[in-house]
């Protein structure tokens, strides 16, 4: 495998959940969310990209830390949700990095209209030599910045941005880093262009969820009809563009292993929908 140049970190996972968690996401679930839409597109932009977790898995500050160092990666941001009622995006920089990668970041956040509250860094209470997160500090040559979101207690827009738009925001990401790193970045190729008028609506199967339905267009889509099935968690949630409805909450998708399917997404069942 080719060196990366940069690793992903999905903060938390396993029996961390993160503190940056409501009633509509739990933050590991939401930081995972993130991260593996970030490595789908450096892949496709051709970016050499490691990622420290792919799945909902428990790791220590050591053994993070120890993924990082030991990946080969000039860069590492690890992906957070904040919690304690503010609002908008933080990002937290090493003392000893320079400002560069986070504000390069930073600025294609605010560009997506989510506010950035502040650029910082933050060293131990008792010795302003030793950075005060681990990541920040435990990384060794590891440029590593904390990209912290938005807050999952705000009381302002951010519960709103995040769960609407946490696609927007993480690709605003791949593209400061990017222009940071001097990869040249592409927009995502299927962003319709082609029909302005006509906003494009996805369908997003929550992480939580271990399988979800789907039936052929010919079939009635009620229990024991199923075309297959999904597998939302396996994946920390699944995304699709809807290309029509059927019926009353029934919509029309096209999935990889199975083709054009019928869906059920009544929001009672957790699938929520977004531009
Ligand atoms: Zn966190």
């Amino acid at each position: 495998m080719v060196k990366p140049i940069l690793i992903i970190d999905p903060g938390h996972g396993g029996s961390d959940p993160g503190g940056g968690s409501n009633k509509y996401w739990m933050e590991k679930d939401m930081n995972l969310a993130i991260s593996l839409y970030q490595w789908k597109r450096y892949k496709e932009l051709g970016v050499p990209a490691a990622i420290t977790r792919k799945n909902d898995q428990t790791l220590t500050p050591i053994q993070r830390t120890k993924l990082v160092r030991e990946s080969g990666a000039m860069y590492c941001y690890t992906n957070h949700i904040n919690a304690g009622g503010g609002d908008g995006a933080e990002l937290i920089h090493s003392i000893y990095g320079d400002k560069k990668m986070a504000m390069e970041i930073s600025t294609e956040i605010r560009s997506t209209g989510q506010n950035v509250r502040r650029v910082f860094t933050r060293t131990l209470p008792n010795n302003p030599r030793r950075d005060y997160y681990y990541m920040n500090r435990d990384t060794g040559s590891v440029v590593t910045v904390i990209i912290e979101y938005g807050f999952a207690d705000s009381k302002e827009d951010d519960i709103q941005q995040i769960n609407k738009h946490w696609k927007r925001y993480a690709e605003a990401v791949v593209k400061g880093f990017c222009q940071f790193s001097g990869y040249p970045y592409k927009k995502p190729t299927n962003s319709k262009s082609s029909n302005p008028t006509q906003e494009t609506t996805y369908l997003q199967l929550p992480a939580n969820a271990e399988s979800w339905r789907i039936y052929s267009l010919e079939a009635q889509p009620s229990k024991g009809n199923e075309r297959g099935f999904l597998r939302p968690s396996k994946f920390g949630g699944l995304t699709y563009e809807i290309l029509g409805s059927t019926q009353n909450h029934v919509y029309l998708i096209h999935t990889r292993d199975f083709g054009d399917v019928q869906i059920y997404a009544h929001p009672s069942t957790g699938a929520t929908f977004s531009n």
